[in-house]
């Protein structure tokens, strides 16, 4: 099964495609994690990306519509994927059916601005293999600590107030016109984010197997 899960930045993309991944025995492709991964080793792509994410801008299409194609091409994609954080632009979703991609199911994961700036406040991010967690919400069980692999979880750069107004005025701009693209398509389905992660996850697990 191939699953896009689309969102704003803090609306738990991350987590919930974490269970989904888990659940389906998918991997969870995020283009965020791909990236970082190239800024920390300073990498040529890297390099041209830092400044676009550090400002909470998004990366150019050509870069990220480059790294997904290589990532899917890989053999665990073979059985389906759950994309997380991608597309985030109409031209990313139209390269997408270019590649001839066929996507099962949009995730629309609902939630309103003011809760997203209190929850990426209190995120905190395993620095090592991205995990997601929150300070009160969904805390590791030892503090800075991934439960996961042990790694750091630390706050991100972009998690920081005035980046978060950017990259919120970016996905209103840039990437909510997805929810049209995929509404119009028949494959969306909207879910309203919970307080609670667990009970997202359980309406974002019925709306995948239904
Ligand atoms: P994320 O971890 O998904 O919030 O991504 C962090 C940052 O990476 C974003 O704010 C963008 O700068 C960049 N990025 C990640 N995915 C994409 C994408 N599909 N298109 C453009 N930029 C992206």
């Amino acid at each position: 099964m191939n699953l896009i899960l689309l969102g704003a930045p803090g609306a738990g993309k991350g987590t919930q495609a974490e269970v989904i991944s888990e659940k389906l025995g998918i991997p969870q492709i995020s283009t965020g994690n791909i990236l970082r991964e190239a800024v920390k080793n300073g990498t040529e792509m890297g390099v041209k990306a830092k400044g676009f994410m550090e400002s909470g801008a998004l990366v150019p299409d050509e870069v990220v519509i480059g790294i997904l194609k290589d990532r899917i091409a890989e053999d665990d994609c073979k059985n389906g994927f759950i994309l997380d954080g991608f597309p985030r632009t109409v031209p990313q979703a139209e390269a997408l059916e270019s590649m001839g991609v066929n996507i099962d199911k949009v995730i629309s994961l609902e939630v309103a601005d003011e809760t997203i700036q209190g929850r990426l406040s209190g995120r905190r991010v395993c620095e090592k293999c991205g995990a997601s967690y929150h300070v009160e919400f969904n805390p590791p069980k030892t503090e800075g600590v991934c439960d996961k692999c042990g790694g750091a979880a630390v706050q991100r750069k972009d998690d920081a107030p005035e980046t978060v107004i950017e990259r919120l005025r970016t996905y209103h701009e840039q990437t909510a016109p997805l929810v049209d693209f995929y509404g119009n398509k028949g494959r969306l389905v909207k879910v309203q984010g919970q307080d609670e992660v667990k009970d997202t996850s359980e309406l974002v697990l019925k709306a995948v197997t239904a």
